[in-house]
């Protein structure tokens, strides 16, 4: 008992420096003041904002988002790529529309600076939009040096559209998620950061146009935010709530975090609370109302992904997280240290919908949160090997049933994502794009989650399941905080595998390869293997033969055609019949007998069974 007594002290002292000891770069900081106004749905802000020059030559400008003009009006980038349409939610029409303007602009104790500030497009020079902005400074920032700026805003919320907005909840109160919304550093890139050579001469500016299909980069830090709401209302945000404090009609609530890259916070006056604490970490659940018997629901799914992670992948470092049961189109999101989940009135425990949005969601404190790759220009770092731990935890945690637990027909996470992959049309799309470059929203979503997903379950079938999870625990720990690329991960993989994996990679990842496995024709003792795609996979095949023996073969799987012959005549030939080529796009094909087939003449559910299992 001592001695567990002891190591919860040290455990919990070893936690609470690290929050003190810085864990990342911490190249910016924030400290926001910031007043919500419910009625006009508008922020009032100012913010002391700090960047570091990690390169080696003098900057002279730097780079913002201000991410809230994606919704000014139709004509800004996001607009025109989304086509007012997001994730199947729609924006337009009157109080729908957002912004962000800045109202002063200077360094501490100097002029406004806002005659130097002008907007750039640097991804499709859309001279009608207004989310990246630069600043060009009375004096370059030296290296190592930093520079403060203070900052008056004000930002309108746009009608909940894209993750970030208000909207009217079930009760008629407004609800509030405040994402993606004030003025933000973009990211300068030192030499030898992502793919900048380390022998450049200077660094750059990685700064990206808000786009309808991408997300986020940027560097970490520390912040502090002081959000002042009328009286009554329920905060939840990113990092620890520090101090709350009331005054007349207002209570202003603060919150700091550390070794993070972005702060969201939410308001609602209809929130209700659940709380729990796993190991160091205090969980809180702010749930509609109308699903407030869904509560424990939402904080077990939370233990389920916290223990998994912390067996599996790597140990959640810091003490909070905050799940936020959010409205229409700002569900299923992730920030630093809070999520919004997503659920309906009544949802049976058949669905385990809230259960897989939520594990996702805090997959991404992993992917998006640690390791803080750049998900405009290689989202499938995060959404891909989002989507395969998603499927690992909710398979591993809920059985064969972990999507729909349908009594006498079960449908797992794992398959629902290969089937998303092969019955998308978009499949033939290459995983490593910048996102705003894809040519369709389908192949955007295929290629951001459900086909690298299935492209690491293959590399598991490969590697095998405990290769896997050192492959994944080694790239989350060695490249927390450090904005890892593509490179980086393969590299940990061929390290961690002991083996080239250039051929797979290059394929599935930089290319449009597929591959489909079939078996053609069986003549007497020879029968003809196909694949049907362009890219290969190794192939384990078994063949019954005229007196029931069964034979093993293994084929590279390089070639289109491949024939294997024996001393007797062939009955049956299974391509794969272990499953290990999850990247097949057709399994239908892939087996044939001359003899009528029992898989084939099996009752209607056991045949569906086998189609979905495709
Ligand atoms: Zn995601």
């Amino acid at each position: 008992m001592k001695k567990a007594i002891c190591l919860l002290f040290f455990g919990l002292l070893s936690i609470s420096l690290r929050a003190q000891v810085p864990q990342s770069e911490r190249v910016v900081s924030y400290h926001i003041k910031v007043r919500l106004d419910p009625e006009r749905k508008t922020l009032i802000g100012t913010q002391t904002m700090t960047w570091r020059n990690t390169g080696p030559t003098p900057v002279q400008a730097l780079q913002f988002h201000l991410y809230l003009n994606a919704f000014r009006d139709a004509k800004s980038t996001f607009m025109r790529e989304s086509g007012g349409e997001h994730r199947g939610f729609k924006t337009g029409g009157k109080d729908t529309w957002g912004r962000i303007d800045l109202i002063n602009i200077r360094q501490t104790n100097g002029p406004d600076l806002r005659s130097r500030l002008y907007f750039i497009r640097p991804d499709d020079g859309n001279p009608n939009d207004f989310t990246v902005a630069a600043l060009s400074l009375p004096e370059a920032v030296a290296p190592g040096k930093t520079v403060s700026l203070e900052v008056q805003f004000q930002a309108k919320l746009p009608r909940i559209f894209a993750r970030t907005g208000w909207a009217t909840d079930e009760t008629g109160h407004p609800f509030f998620m405040v994402a993606q919304w004030f003025p933000k550093f973009g990211v300068y890139e030192p030499p030898g950061r992502r793919y900048v050579p380390t022998n450049a001469p200077t660094g750059r500016w990685n700064t990206h146009q808000f786009h309808s299909n991408s997300e986020f980069y940027a560097d970490f830090g520390s912040y502090k935010v002081e959000m002042t709401v009328p009286n009554g209302y329920l905060i939840g945000a990113t990092g620890r709530e520090t101090t709350r404090t009331s005054d007349g009609n207002q209570t202003t609530f603060v919150y700091e975090a550390h070794d993070v890259h972005d702060f969201a916070w939410t308001a609602s006056r209809s929130f209700r609370e659940f709380t729990t604490t796993w190991k160091h970490v205090k969980i809180r659940a702010l749930v509609q109302e109308v699903h407030a018997a869904q509560g424990q629901r939402h904080l077990d799914a939370a233990i389920t992904a916290l223990s998994y992670f912390d067996r599996w992948y790597g140990t959640y470092p810091y003490d909070t997280l905050t799940l936020v049961d959010a409205l229409s189109g700002a569900n299923g999101m992730e920030y630093p240290t809070l999520i919004t989940c997503g659920t309906s009135y009544g949802m049976p425990t058949w669905s385990r919908f809230l259960e897989a949005v939520t594990i996702h969601e805090f997959g991404h404190q992993f992917w998006y949160g640690l390791v803080a790759s750049n998900e405009f220009e290689e989202s499938w770092l995060d959404e891909g090997i989002n989507s395969y731990t998603e499927h690992k935890i909710m398979d591993a945690a809920y059985g064969s049933g972990s999507a729909l637990d349908l009594p006498g027909f079960p449908l797992s996470d794992g398959v629902l994502q290969r089937l998303s992959f092969t019955l998308d049309r978009a499949n033939r799309c290459v995983v490593v794009t910048d996102t705003w470059k894809f040519t369709s929203d389908d192949a955007f979503r295929t290629c951001s989650y459900s086909k690298p997903g299935t492209i690491l379950a293959a590399l598991e079938a490969l590697l095998g399941t405990r290769t896997m999870q050192n492959l994944l625990r080694t790239y989350a720990s060695r490249w927390r905080y450090k904005h890892p690329t593509t490179h980086d991960f393969m590299a940990v993989a061929e390290e961690v595998a002991g083996r080239p994996l250039g051929w797979f990679f290059q394929q599935y990842l930089f290319s449009a390869a597929t591959n489909d496995y079939a078996v053609g024709d069986i003549r007497g003792k020879t029968v003809w293997l196909q694949n049907l795609g362009d890219g290969h996979f190794p192939q384990n095949i078994r063949f019954v033969l005229e007196n029931g023996e069964i034979v093993w073969r293994y084929w590279e799987g390089r070639d289109q055609w491949k024939a294997f012959s024996f001393p007797k005549n062939i009955r049956a030939v299974h391509i794969d019949p272990l499953f290990q080529n999850r990247l097949d796009l057709d399994r239908l094909n892939n087996q044939k007998t001359i003899a009528p087939d029992d898989h084939f003449s099996g009752p209607l559910k056991r045949r569906l069974l086998l189609w979905i299992q495709q």
